[in-house]
C-alpha cells in the first residue's frame, strides 16, 4: 500500500494514529528499536515479532560500509536480507559521519569522511546518501542533513541550518526522479473500471515505493528551530523528523527545542523525535505530539546491564540480586521475566554470558513497546493526563 498517515483519537497535543507502508501498518506513538547494521544486538528477528516491534531503525551509514548497498540490493534490500518482512526506517548517514568517522570533510557539496572499520575514503552527499537509501530499500527514508555539533555560536548554527534546507530540497529533488528504483517498486497499476464492462481510462494506483521525510535542525536556538520547521515544511515532505538533539545538551534544552519545533509541523502528518529517549521521556515527548522515536537507550543499556523497570531502573550485577528468586519486573509479562530470576540474570551478566545480552535486552525492549502500548491506550480512552500523573517527571538523569 502507499504510505498513509491516519490520526484515530487526540488527546491534548497527543496523538494515536498509524502509518500505512509498503510493508505493513504500524500504530503509533511508535518506538522503533535500533538495528544499527540489520540486526538488534542479540536479538532474533522471530523474538522481534513476539514482542510487537512494528518498525526497526537500520544506520544506512553501517549498512552501507558494510556489507555495502549493492549487495544487500542485490539481495532484494534489507527487508528481504534481514529476514524482516516488517516496515523498516533508515536514518540518512549523516548522524554516524558526524559522530563516529575520521577526518571528516564538510562543504556545501557534501561530507568527504573515512570509515571507522577500515580507514577508507567515502563521500556522502544529499544525492549520494538518498540513492544509498533507495539502494538498500527501506520504507521511510531520511533527507541528509548536518547534525549541527554542540555548543556552537549562533551564527554557525544557522549557516548549518541553512544549508541542511539546501540539502533537504537536493534529498527531495534526487528521491523524487530515482523514486521508483527501489528493488521492491511496483508498478502503477490501473483500478478497476467502475461500472462493470466499461473500458474508460481508469485512474492509477499511486506505485508502492519508499517515503522521504524532511529533518528539523537548528541547534539550541529556539528561533532558529522554527525557522528550520517552517522552510522544511515549505518543501513539502510527507513527515518530519526533529533531529540534532540529544548530542550533550541539558534535558530541559531538549524539551525547549523540540516544543520551538514541533508547533510549526503540520497536524496532519506523522513527527519523528530522533534519538531520544528515557522511557519517562518518550511519554512526554507523546504527551507533546511526537508520534515516533528511536533510541539505543533500551539496548545499550541491557548489554551494561541496566534495566527499566515498573519498579524504576536496577543494575542486574548488583550483589544483592545474588539470591533473589523474584522475576526481573513482578509486572512486566514478557518472556523473561515470566520465566528467569534475578539471580540466574544476575549469574549470567556476572560470568560474562551471551544470554545475559539477549535477555536483558528483550526485556528493555518489552519494558519500552509495553510502555508506548499504554500511552497509546491512555490516548484513546482520553485518559493521559492521569496516565502522565503516574510517570515520573523526565528531567531525571540515568544513574
Ligand atoms: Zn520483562
Amino acid at each position: 500500500m502507499p504510505f498513509r498517515f491516519q490520526i484515530e483519537a487526540r488527546d491534548g497535543a497527543a496523538r494515536a494514529g498509524r502509518l500505512f507502508t509498503p510493508h505493513g501498518e504500524v500504530q503509533t506513538p511508535v518506538f522503533m528499536p535500533v538495528g544499527t547494521v540489520a540486526t538488534v544486538k542479540g536479538v532474533p528477528q522471530d523474538v522481534l515479532e513476539e514482542l510487537g516491534v512494528e518498525i526497526l531503525l537500520n544506520n544506512t551509514y553501517h549498512l552501507y560500509l558494510r556489507p555495502g548497498v549493492e549487495a544487500i540490493r542485490g539481495l532484494g534490500g534489507v527487508q528481504k536480507f534481514m529476514a524482516w518482512d516488517r516496515p523498516i526506517l533508515t536514518d540518512s548517514g549523516g548522524f554516524q559521519v558526524f559522530s563516529l568517522s575520521d577526518l571528516r570533510k564538510v562543504t556545501e557539496e557534501g561530507v568527504a569522511f573515512r570509515s571507522h572499520l577500515d580507514g577508507s575514503s567515502h563521500f556522502f552527499s544529499p544525492e549520494s546518501a538518498v540513492a544509498a537509501q533507495i539502494g538498500l530499500g527501506a520504507d521511510i527514508i531520511m533527507a541528509f542533513d548536518e547534525c549541527t555539533e554542540h555548543p556552537a555560536e549562533y551564527a554557525r548554527t544557522k549557516s548549518s541550518m541553512e544549508m541542511t534546507l539546501r540539502w533537504a530540497a537536493r534529498s527531495k529533488k534526487y528521491f523524487d526522479e530515482h523514486r521508483n528504483e527501489v528493488v521492491w517498486f511496483k508498478q502503477d497499476t490501473p483500478a478497476p473500471a467502475k461500472g462493470g464492462l466499461g473500458r474508460g481510462t481508469p485512474a492509477p494506483v499511486p506505485g508502492q515505493t519508499q517515503t522521504l521525510f524532511g529533518i528539523v535542525q537548528g541547534g539550541m536556538f529556539p528561533d532558529l528551530r522554527r525557522e528550520s520547521a517552517e522552510r522544511t515544511v515549505e518543501l513539502d515532505f510527507p513527515g518530519y523528523a526533529i533531529g540534532g538533539l540529544s548530542v550533550g545538551e541539558p534535558r530541559p534544552m531538549t524539551y525547549e527545542m523540540v516544543n520551538a519545533a514541533i508547533r510549526f509541523l503540520p497536524e496532519n502528518k506523522p513527527r519523528y523525535l530522533m534519538g531520544v529517549g528515557t522511557p519517562e521521556e518518550i511519554v512526554h515527548y507523546v504527551a507533546g505530539g511526537i508520534d515516533m522515536m528511536d533510541c539505543v537507550l533500551p539496548t545499550r543499556a541491557a548489554r551494561h546491564g541496566l534495566l527499566f523497570t515498573s519498579e524504576g531502573r536496577l543494575t542486574i550485577k548488583n550483589a544483592r540480586f545474588a539470591t533473589d528468586e523474584g522475576p526481573l519486573d513482578p509486572n512486566c509479562g514478557c518472556k523473561v521475566c515470566t520465566r528467569y530470576s534475578r539471580a540466574y540474570l544476575r549469574h549470567l551478566y556476572a560470568a560474562n554470558e551471551l544470554l545475559a545480552q539477549t535477555l536483558n535486552t528483550i526485556h528493555n525492549l518489552a519494558y519500552y513497546l509495553d510502555t508506548m502500548r499504554r500511552v497509546r491506550q491512555a490516548i484513546i480512552l482520553g485518559d493521559l493526563a492521569s496516565f502522565l500523573s503516574g510517570v515520573q517527571p523526565p528531567h531525571v538523569s540515568l544513574p
